[in-house]
């Protein structure tokens, strides 16, 4: 018996050491080869085209022949008459964070009442459900295309920076992150009339306020301590010009880009003056400020959240609303449509750099995180943006504004592998990208809805 036990140990240990063997050697090359692809800086389609792949960077690009010609009896995943195009990329958006608004009462009787409890409720709970629910929402964000994506704020202390170095080692699935810690504010923005005994210890657990140049620097800082990728600030007038100077110098000194939430036209100048790498949002900027922008090579990340009345979707499967609110949300939703209409038009008259991101924060009964992203991104071909422009602010410009332009963005040789495929042509209908059938990151398939091997 003895002996059994030994000689079954041996043979485990042996299929155990054979297991890792296998999964240690990694493929050397793959190629992936289909009908088309699109290169979005150029507008070019390639077809048919093929991608080769060494150690998750793309090595070659061109058309099947010529690739394979260099790959002999390369691993071949054919994505049939699909469309590739590089991985996109979520310019704006909250992993850690999923707010499910409260009914109209609820809304009513607080500051910020559609968002505020949500966010309370998710800062006092704790951080490691918080960190695994921003798991979830990266694994979703991934298997709907989204290799990239930039987390502004709403993550604790440390949750997104905690969550990207899990991606990165492998342990959980999701795309590149790049973290921005905690949202620089000014006391009183988001939540207000907390518990005078708890106040500070609520706040500091999700911002780092900011009301004087020095504690602007050391906002900074305190986020350097925990491995940022960039700064987020939030000004809504209640920021100065030298406080966010500050911020932008200190930032700058470690390297750092800073993304400015700016909504009205006071905090867009307060942001151009002060050299903010982006202005998120940005809804008022006016023919001028974009002028400013454009010359100072200011990236305007538009977030079409709102568009197509988000807050009905969300809300209307659990909530009943009066009829008096009810009017009232769905006409303010057809105003500012019509004023994001005019917003996009300007922008791409004006030559300003613009990328785009989904400010998704928000629980979307029936989709996923990445679905519900994907389905706001595409909400700027409504607001009259080409479709070969919206690609671009979520592919090339994207890495751009993210200074990723050398990795991520394109489907070039030594960029890293993060690959999407769609069925159809995204130029003759842009909710393909709602569909994404294939997804690969780092060379590694994510998704494959398109072949059966
Ligand atoms: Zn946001």
């Amino acid at each position: 018996m003895r002996k059994l036990c030994t000689v079954l140990a041996a043979s485990f240990f042996v299929l155990l050491s054979i297991g890792k063997v296998v999964a240690q050697t990694p493929t050397p090359q793959t190629l992936v080869r289909a009908g088309r692809m699109l290169d979005p800086r150029t507008g070019n389609a390639l077809s048919p085209a093929a991608v080769l792949i060494e150690n998750g960077k793309i090595k070659e690009v061109g058309s099947p022949t010529q690739v394979q010609a260099h790959a002999p009896g390369v691993k071949t995943i054919d994505l049939g008459s699909a469309t590739l195009l590089p991985g996109l990329i979520d310019s704006h958006t909250h992993l850690l964070i999923d707010i499910i608004v409260p009914p109209e009462a609820e809304i009513v009787r607080h500051s910020n009442g559609e968002f505020a409890p949500g966010l309370l409720l998710a800062i006092v709970e704790s951080p490691t459900k918080r960190v695994l629910l921003g798991a979830q929402l990266a694994r979703e964000d991934l298997e709907s295309g989204f290799t990239t994506i930039r987390n502004l704020g709403h993550s604790g202390i440390d949750g997104d920076a905690a969550l990207r170095d899990a991606i990165n080692a492998g342990r959980v699935p999701g795309p590149r992150i790049l973290a921005s810690g905690r949202k620089l504010i000014a006391l009183g923005s988001y939540i207000q009339g907390l518990n005078p005994a708890v106040a500070q210890a609520i706040i500091q657990q999700e911002f780092l306020p900011v009301d004087s140049p020095d504690r602007a620097r050391d906002a900074v800082r305190q986020n350097v301590l925990y491995n940022v990728d960039l700064v987020k600030v939030t000004v809504g007038g209640d920021i100065s010009p030298a406080e966010l100077t500050a911020v932008v110098e200190e930032a700058h000194r470690q390297h750092l880009k800073v993304a400015v939430h700016a909504i009205d036209t006071p905090s867009i100048q307060t942001a151009i003056d002060a050299g903010a790498d982006s202005i998120e949002h940005g809804n008022q900027v006016t023919d001028e400020q974009l002028k400013q922008m454009r010359e100072k090579g200011i990236f305007l990340d538009l977030t079409p959240t709102w568009y197509h009345s988000l807050f009905m979707k969300i809300t209307e499967p659990s909530i009943v609303m009066s009829p008096g609110f009810h009017s009232s949300k769905a006409s303010s939703d057809a105003r500012g449509q019509k004023r994001y209409d005019d917003l996009v038009q300007r922008v791409l008259k004006s030559g300003v750099k613009f990328a785009a991101g989904s400010d998704m924060c928000w629980f979307y009964p029936g989709k996923t995180r990445g679905q519900a992203s994907a389905a706001t991104l595409v909400n700027l071909r409504a607001a009259g943006m080409p479709p070969l422009d919206l690609i671009r602010a979520i592919t090339v410009n994207a890495a751009e504004m993210l200074g990723w332009q050398e990795r991520i963005g394109s489907v070039e040789p030594g960029k890293f592998a993060d690959l999407v495929a769609v069925a159809g042509d995204p130029i003759a209908d842009i909710t393909e990208l709602e569909r994404v059938r294939f997804v690969m990151k780092d060379g590694q398939v994510v998704r494959n809805d398109l072949t059966s091997d």
